[in-house]
């Protein structure tokens, strides 16, 4: 996309010139933001991939994705459970657990006082957060990036009061910017001992007054009512949407750059979502905060979004501006989930359903064609190689990973009914329409569209 760097090899079957949009590494500096024309690029991703190592097997979660979050937008990212879209986000912030693993890929972050700190890593203003020590990424949690899960419940520990956790966080800034070595919190391996030990003995507070306040200030700046009483309370006290809005007060604590959240809304009822969505807008808006939104729910990246990348299979299958997705939508996962919504102002008699499940993600599985194909109503022999991203009509922003950016739908070439053991396929096409034996795309496809070279775009 422009203005989106590429580095590193594309994805299968369409490789992109690493340096096609952006020279070498973090690439050139661009100025095209969405919604404002100075916005920069904050965070460029390139070809990163993150493996999982199971007794099963390999399982690819995340394969070759390339994005970019520029200052102050929304970036949604959506897909059905399974895509791969929380597993994307961890491996930015490098907290993929074992047995994952981020095993390729670059993560620029534009930092000057980083980037001129590890030269060897870094491309002008832009480091790449995968060369620099372990102990600096985990430095940047809090005030470079932060995140906000789906279930505050079970993010928040049940025996020290909310203020004391959002005091912590904000204390464990407060000490990292004096000693960037000190980063961990108290809360990390807080159990039955240490809280029995904490109520005997008294005077044992890990944040200080000033940490405590700030706590009480952030409570307020979320929305919540009489911050200072609730500060004292515990997460059982809590409602669902309060425990939620206080999360995101410890999120802030660190004032990020980039805020991850993950489907924030997802455990709410639909009033309280609502009200959830609109505090992130206003807290957005007002600090100027990049923010990368997690869900599967098309209505919240409506409302929230500048721009979105469709998640399919660990890979981004279609990515554009908000009218490039919804008004444009090329691929057909993505059509599925735009069919998939109810629309109150034509309201059809049923629901159009994506048939089929997500696809195994073991590497053995996966083979090396379109992963969409056995669910893909316009299926063709040429889905049965891997696609490259192809720029589609719209906005310079938009791209799909599918053969229908580059040209229509012939169903002569379609891939005949119950091809891959299902119901996929168009069930009209005659199951060798050529008399041949394909295995493959035709030699002679003529396309109107170059695959891309590069990675994103995005
Ligand atoms: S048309 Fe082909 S490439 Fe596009 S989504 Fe369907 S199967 Fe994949």
């Amino acid at each position: 996309m422009s203005g989106d760097g590429g580095s590193g090899p594309a994805g299968r079957g369409g490789g992109r010139d690493p340096d096609a949009d952006a020279g070498s590494g973090a690439g050139t500096e661009t100025e095209t933001g969405v919604g404002d024309p100075r916005s920069r690029d904050l965070l460029r991703v390139r070809d990163l991939s993150t493996r999982f190592f199971t007794q099963e097997g390999q399982v690819n979660a995340v394969e070759s994705v390339d994005l970019t979050v520029r200052d102050g937008e929304v970036l949604g990212i959506v897909g059905e459970s399974g895509s791969g879209k929380s597993v994307t986000a961890l491996s930015l912030i490098d907290l993929v657990e074992s047995p994952g693993r981020v095993t390729d890929g670059e993560v620029w972050y534009r930092d000057p006082d980083l980037a001129g700190e590890f030269p060897a890593a870094s491309d002008g203003d832009y480091v790449d957060l995968r060369r620099v020590p372990e102990r600096v990424r985990r430095a940047l949690r809090g005030p470079s990036f932060s995140t906000v899960f789906q279930d505050p419940m079970s993010s928040f520990n049940p025996s020290i009061t909310v203020g004391e956790q959002i005091a912590e966080a904000v204390e464990v800034q407060r000490r990292a910017r004096s000693n960037p070595r000190s980063t961990r919190s108290r809360t990390q391996g807080y159990g039955l001992g240490q809280f029995l030990l904490d109520s005997v003995v008294p005077g044992r507070d890990y944040a200080d007054e000033a940490s405590h306040e700030r706590a009480v200030e952030l409570l307020e700046q979320v929305g919540i009512p009489d911050p200072g009483e609730r500060a004292e309370e515990y997460p059982h006290e809590f409602s669902g949407g309060m425990l939620q809005r206080a999360m995101i007060a410890q999120a802030l604590a660190g004032e990020p750059d980039l805020l991850i959240a993950d489907e924030p809304t997802t455990a709410l009822d639909v009033t309280i979502q609502a009200q959830i969505l609109e505090l992130l807008r206003d807290l957005q808006e007002e600090r100027g905060m990049s923010v990368v939104l997690i869900t599967h729910d098309l209505g919240v990246i409506a409302r929230m979004c500048d721009r979105v990348a469709v998640m399919y299979a660990g890979e981004i299958v279609e990515r554009g501006t908000l009218a490039d997705v919804f008004d444009r939508p090329t691929h057909p996962y993505t059509e599925g989930l735009l069919g998939s919504i109810p629309d109150l102002a034509d309201p059809a008699p049923r629901l159009r359903p994506i048939e089929g499940n997500v696809p195994s993600l073991l590497g053995e599985e996966m083979g090396d064609r379109c992963y969409f194909a056995d669910r893909c109503p316009k299926a063709m022999y040429e889905c049965l190689s891997h696609p490259p991203e192809y720029d589609a009509a719209g906005s310079g922003e938009h791209a799909a990973r599918c053969v229908l950016a580059d040209h229509e739908y012939d169903p002569a070439e379609a891939l005949p009914g119950g091809y891959f053991g299902g119901e996929s396929g168009d069930p009209t096409a005659d199951a060798d329409p050529g008399g041949d034996d394909r295995a493959g795309p035709p030699a002679d496809r003529r396309t109107k569209n170059a695959p891309r070279e590069g990675g994103d775009g995005d």
